[in-house]
C-alpha cells in the first residue's frame, strides 16, 4: 500500500536552539577522575602489603573495586542522557559500552580469581577448598557468583561471532540480565569488601553512585520516554515507497516542535500495530523536522522495516528521542562535505536542506551501488538547486572490506578545499572507515570529522 505523503511545503523548520551537551572529552574526564577516586579509596585503607597471599588479595580488592565502577559508568553510558548523547553522540557512547563490558566481565574475572587464590594462599589451602567455603560460607558471596556467571553469559552474547548469529532482539533480551547481575552483586561489596565494612562514608557515596545511576535510567529511558507519549502524541500522516526495498513514513503530532529534534538527530519507533508494537527501532529524520511533522526513510531488510510497507495512516506512534549529535552544533567550519554511502543518506539529506550556509558551501558525495539506489534523489537535487549545494554521486559495487570506495585522490579531486572544511559521514561502517581513513590521509583534522553508525 502507498498513501500520498503530506505536503511538506510552506512550513518552517524548527528554529536549532543551543542545548547542553557533554563533549567526549569532558565525559572521558570525568570517567577516569572517578576511577581514580575509586583506587584512592583502595590506597587509603591499605597500609602495607606482605607476602603472596597479601598482594594477590589486595590485586583482587583492586580490580573488584574497579569492575564495580566500570559495570555503572556502563550503565550511565547507556542512559541517554541528553547531554551525553548529543555531545558525544550515540554510536560513540555504544562504542565506549561495548568497549566497557569487556573490561568489566574481565575486571569481574580476574577479581574472583586472585581472592580466591590470595586467600588461599593466606590460608595455606588449596583454591577448590577455597572457593567451597567462600560460596557456602557467605550468601551474599553464592550472589555473586551468580551475578558472574550472568555477566559472563551476557559479555559472551555480545562477542562479534555470537552477536552476529543471534537476532537483535534476543542479544537484547539477554543483555537485560544486566540489571538482575548487578543486583545480584551488589550486596556483596558491603558484606565483605574490605573497603566498606569499616568505612561508612564510603557505602555511602558508592550506594549514592549506583542510585544516581538507577534514577537517569529510569528518569531518561522510562519516564521520559511515557511523558512524552502522552504530552506529545504522534500518528502516521502517510507513506511513500521510494524504490524497491526503500520507503518512507510521515508522521504527524500537534507538539512535534517542542520535542525539539534537529537534522541529523534519530528516534527510536515504536509504531503501535498488532505487528510492530513490541519493537522500538532506530531511524534517522530523512528530512528537516517541522514543528508537525517528521519523516524517516528507511531500507527494508528484514521484518520490522517491511512491516512499515503495510502502516496505516492514524496508526500511534512512540517516537523515544530525540538521540544522536550527528548535527549542526558539532559545525566548526563554514564549508561542509556530506558524505553519504547507502541507506547513510537520511540524515545527510536532513542536514543538507538545513545546514545554515551561502550557496557553494555544501557539498553531498553520495554513494551508491547503481543509479537506482540512489534514495530521494529528486528532493536532493530540488535541495541543491534552491540552495546552491553541489552534489556529486559514486556508483559502484559495495565491498566487505570499503576498499575501492572513496581514494584520497578521488576525495581531493572532487573537494578541492576538503582540508577546511567540516566533513559528516554516514553509511556502512565498511564505506566509514575506509572514508575516514581518506579523509585522514588527505590531511582532515580527526576533529572534524563527524560521523553517525547505523549499527549498535
Ligand atoms: C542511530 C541509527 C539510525 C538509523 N537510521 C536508519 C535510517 O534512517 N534508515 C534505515 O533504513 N535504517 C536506519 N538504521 C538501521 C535500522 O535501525 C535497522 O536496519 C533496522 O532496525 C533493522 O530492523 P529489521 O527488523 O528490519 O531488520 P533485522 O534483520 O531484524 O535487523 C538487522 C540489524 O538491524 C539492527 N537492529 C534491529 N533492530 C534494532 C533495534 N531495535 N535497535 C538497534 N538496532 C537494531 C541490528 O544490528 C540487526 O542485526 C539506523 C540505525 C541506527 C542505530
Amino acid at each position: 500500500m502507498s498513501v500520498a505523503a503530506p505536503s511538506r511545503a510552506a512550513i518552517a523548520p524548527v528554529a536549532g536552539q543551543p542545548r547542553a551537551r557533554v563533549s567526549p572529552e569532558l565525559a572521558l574526564g570525568l570517567i577516569a577522575a572517578g576511577a581514580l577516586a575509586v583506587t584512592y579509596l583502595w590506597w587509603n585503607d591499605t597500609f602495607a602489603v606482605h607476602g603472596l597471599g597479601d598482594w594477590l588479595t589486595n590485586a583482587g580488592r583492586l580490580t573488584g573495586l574497579w569492575a564495580g565502577y566500570a559495570v555503572v559508568v556502563l550503565l550511565a553510558l547507556m542512559a541517554r542522557v541528553p547531554a551525553l548523547d548529543r555531545g558525544v553522540g550515540a554510536d560513540r557512547l555504544a562504542r565506549w559500552h561495548a568497549m566497557g563490558g569487556r573490561y568489566t566481565v574481565g575486571l569481574s574475572v580476574a577479581h574472583t580469581l586472585l581472592i580466591i587464590w590470595g586467600y588461599a594462599v593466606t590460608a595455606h589451602t588449596n583454591v577448590l577448598h577455597q572457593t567451597a567455603s567462600l560460596i557456602t560460607g557467605y550468601p551474599d558471596v553464592l550472589m555473586a557468583t551468580v551475578g558472574l556467571g550472568l555477566l559472563v553469559a551476557v559479555g559472551v552474547s555480545s562477542a562479534r561471532a555470537a552477536r552476529r548469529r543471534l537476532r537483535y532482539e534476543t542479544w537484547h533480551f539477554i543483555h537485560l540480565y544486566t540489571y538482575l547481575a548487578i543486583a545480584l552483586v551488589f550486596s556483596h561489596q558491603f558484606a565483605t569488601g574490605a573497603d566498606f565494612i569499616s568505612n561508612a562514608p564510603a557505602r555511602w557515596l558508592w550506594s549514592a553512585l549506583y542510585l544516581a545511576v538507577a534514577a537517569l535510567l529510569l528518569w531518561y529511558r522510562l519516564l521520559t520516554p511515557l511523558y512524552n507519549a502522552i504530552k506529545f502524541p504522534m500518528r502516521v500522516a502517510g507513506i511513500t515507497r521510494e524504490n524497491a526495498d526503500s520507503v518512507s513514513v510521515y508522521v504527524t503530532g500537534p507538539s512535534i516542535g517542542r520535542l525539539r529534534a534537529e537534522s541529523g538527530q534519530f528516534f527510536r519507533w515504536r509504531f503501535l500495530n498488532r505487528e510492530l508494537w513490541w519493537a522500538a527501532n532506530p531511524y534517522s529524520l530523512s528530512a528537516a523536522p517541522r514543528p508537525d511533522l517528521l519523516r524517516i526513510t528507511v531500507k527494508m531488510t528484514g521484518a520490522h522495516s517491511r512491516a512499515l510497507l503495510d502502516l496505516a495512516p492514524g496508526t500511534r506512534v512512540l517516537a523515544e528521542g530525540p538521540y544522536g549529535g550527528l548535527t549542526q552544533a558539532r559545525r566548526r567550519r563554514r564549508k561542509v562535505l556530506l558524505i553519504a554511502g547507502g541507506v547513510g543518506i537520511t540524515p545527510l539529506r536532513a542536514l543538507f536542506e538545513s545546514l545554515p550556509g551561502r550557496p557553494g558551501d555544501i557539498t553531498l558525495l553520495y554513494r551508491a551501488r547503481t543509479p537506482e539506489d540512489l534514495l530521494l534523489r529528486a528532493e536532493i537535487e530540488a535541495i541543491a538547486q534552491r540552495r546552491g549545494g553541489r552534489v556529486h554521486y559514486l556508483m559502484g559495487p559495495s565491498r566487505p572490506d570499503g576498499q575501492g570506495h572513496l581514494s584520497v585522490g578521488q576525495l581531493s579531486q572532487l573537494v578541492p578545499d576538503l582540508t577546511s572544511q567540516d566533513v559528516y559521514l554516514c553509511g556502512p561502517e565498511a564505506m566509514m572507515a575506509a572514508t575516514r581513513a581518506a579523509l585522514i590521509e588527505a590531511g582532515v583534522p580527526r576533529r572534524h570529522i563527524h560521523h553517525e553508525s547505523f549499527s549498535f
